[in-house]
């Protein structure tokens, strides 16, 4: 590492584990190594957690939390809001972390830094104003008074494709409800759930109501904290074989769980789109973050009468894009998180090709270091091909033309996922109609990014279970008593 900023700032981020408010060792001193995906270098050692870790990270927030419960709102607001001031104050640092551990280019950092901020200013926001309701009942015999209550210590689950929001978007609503927390951020990118993790103590969180825990013994150490009886809710960001996993550990406690899992988003465009924001819609839409997001676009529905006209307008963009290290002036493409998902991007052009597909751009990986893949077009993809039905997960627009609206439609449901499609349409009749069409939990209209922390973000099917974000997003840590009075209240 020569850059003396970059050292400076990898030297500055706490490398422990996160129990009752100090940083410590893991049992035995176990460490694992964090590299930069763009040359392969390690840049930090950080703690390796043990079973025995685990507990006391579970025991701290068991501990933590009836006093957190019973901090009044306005108080677990203001500690949100702080969070939020000083991580703006951090952006740079922030962003650069981001982009060290994950890859991605530090533009789209700050942007990662910016959305990820807004779980803290929204749930800050809401949290006071998350009220009960209180009636009387329909036979008049009675009133109904009906609360919310924390569920209790939680634990979460975070991916590693976007280090800091995925971890903000658990962690705002929990503490905004009232609950403590253990978050186990994925080990390819953990600084940056750390660093936050300290701004959170340094906003005056009391210590064990956010603890942080990095393994790899990931499956021995959640299955314990999930065996746990104290633990009362399990919030998982990641890919659906895991999921189902924690769904069938979750059972046997009949445990809260919130499922935000994979995608498969299709993108359509109809004949009648302004085809200038569909090209850019469909930049944004699938090569932001490399394409390494649950909503980024899958498949390109596109209309047969204009699908050579955007197939060489996307292919002229991505072959000017500039590929590098994230840190470098003007990237756009930073590398893929690992060597797997270059050979799956690889495999899956190469299964589409020899189905008949064709390359317009790209198509392969790049030389090293690092763990590059080109941005890639490929159009005319045959019906059957992998590419349709797996989340691809790296920087390859595949196209396939559609005749007829029916045809679209049926199209962008064939998947076991619903997690956000996107509709490019000038007509507002047919938009209305895809949204009554499209079985999917989030939809983009003329637009290539949906994410916002004032919305619910979540899908249908096998995309997963409840909301993040939105009014909805801090239910995920309430439960609800409905008490009935026996006679009418005194006015
Ligand atoms: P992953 O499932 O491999 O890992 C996610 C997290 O689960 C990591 O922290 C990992 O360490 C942990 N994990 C792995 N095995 C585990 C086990 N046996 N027990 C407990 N935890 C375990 O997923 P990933 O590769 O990190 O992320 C990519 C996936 O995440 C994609 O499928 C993507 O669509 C999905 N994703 C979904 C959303 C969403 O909101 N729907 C957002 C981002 C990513």
């Amino acid at each position: 590492m020569t850059d003396p900023r970059e050292s400076e700032l990898l030297a500055s981020v706490p490398t422990g584990l996160l129990i009752n408010g100090a940083w410590r060792e893991a049992v035995g001193g176990r460490t694992v190594a964090v590299n930069d995906p763009a040359t392969g270098d390690v840049i930090r050692e950080i703690a390796d957690a043990s079973v025995d870790d685990g507990i006391a990270a579970m025991n701290a927030a068991a501990d933590a939390f009836p006093s957190w419960a019973a901090t009044p709102a306005r108080e677990r607001a203001e500690i949100l809001r702080r969070a939020f001031d000083l991580l703006q104050e951090r952006t740079e640092d922030v962003a650069l972390l981001m982009t060290l551990e994950m890859g991605k280019p530090l533009a789209e950092a700050r942007g990662e830094v910016a959305y990820g901020g807004e779980f803290l200013r929204w749930f800050s926001e809401i949290t006071a104003h998350t009220q009960g309701r209180y009636g009387a009942n329909p036979e008049g015999t009675g009133h109904m008074i009906v609360t919310h209550h924390p569920v209790g210590p939680c634990y979460l689950i975070t991916p590693w494709n976007f280090p800091l929001a995925m971890a903000t978007r658990k962690i705002a609503p929990a503490l905004a409800a009232g609950c403590t927390v253990v978050i186990k951020p994925a080990t390819l990118t953990p600084l940056t759930t750390m660093f936050f993790a300290q701004i959170l103590q340094d906003a005056g969180l009391p210590a064990g109501v956010v603890n942080v825990i990095t393994t790899t013994d990931t499956g021995p150490v959640s299955e314990r904290i999930i065996s746990d009886p104290r633990l009362r809710k399990l919030s998982f960001t990641g890919s659906n074989p895991v999921g189902v996993k924690l769904l069938q550990q979750a059972a046997p406690s009949v445990l809260r769980t919130s499922m935000e899992l994979g995608g498969n988003a299709p993108f359509v465009v109809f004949d009648d789109a302004d085809l200038d924001k569909a090209v850019e819609g469909a930049m944004l839409a699938k090569f932001r973050n490399m394409g390494q997001a649950c909503t980024a676009a899958n498949r390109f529905i596109v209309h047969r009468s204009i699908v050579g006209e955007f197939t060489r307008r996307v292919t002229e963009r991505v072959r000017s894009m500039k590929v590098g290290r994230g840190t470098e002036e003007g990237v756009q493409i930073g590398p893929l998180i690992d060597d797997r998902a270059v050979v799956k991007a690889r495999t899956l052009v190469e299964d589409a090709v020899e189905r008949g597909a064709v390359v317009t751009a790209g198509g392969a990986g790049m030389d090293g270091p690092g763990t590059f893949f080109q941005p890639t077009v490929i159009a005319d993809v045959q019906p059957g091909s992998d590419i349709l039905r797996e989340e691809i997960f790296g920087p390859v627009l595949a196209i396939i033309p559609f005749d007829d609206e029916d045809d679209a439609v049926r199209l962008a449901n064939d998947t076991e996922y619903g997690l956000v499609s996107y509709v490019f349409t000038e007509s507002i009749v047919r938009g209305q109609r895809m949204i009554d069409r499209l079985e999917t939990g989030m939809m983009g209209l003329n637009v290539g990014v949906v994410s916002n922390a004032a919305a619910p973000f979540g899908g249908w099917k096998q995309s997963g279970l409840g909301r993040e974000g939105g009014d909805e997003g801090i239910h995920e840590y309430l439960q609800t008593k409905y008490t009935l009075t026996a006679s009418p209240l005194p006015a």
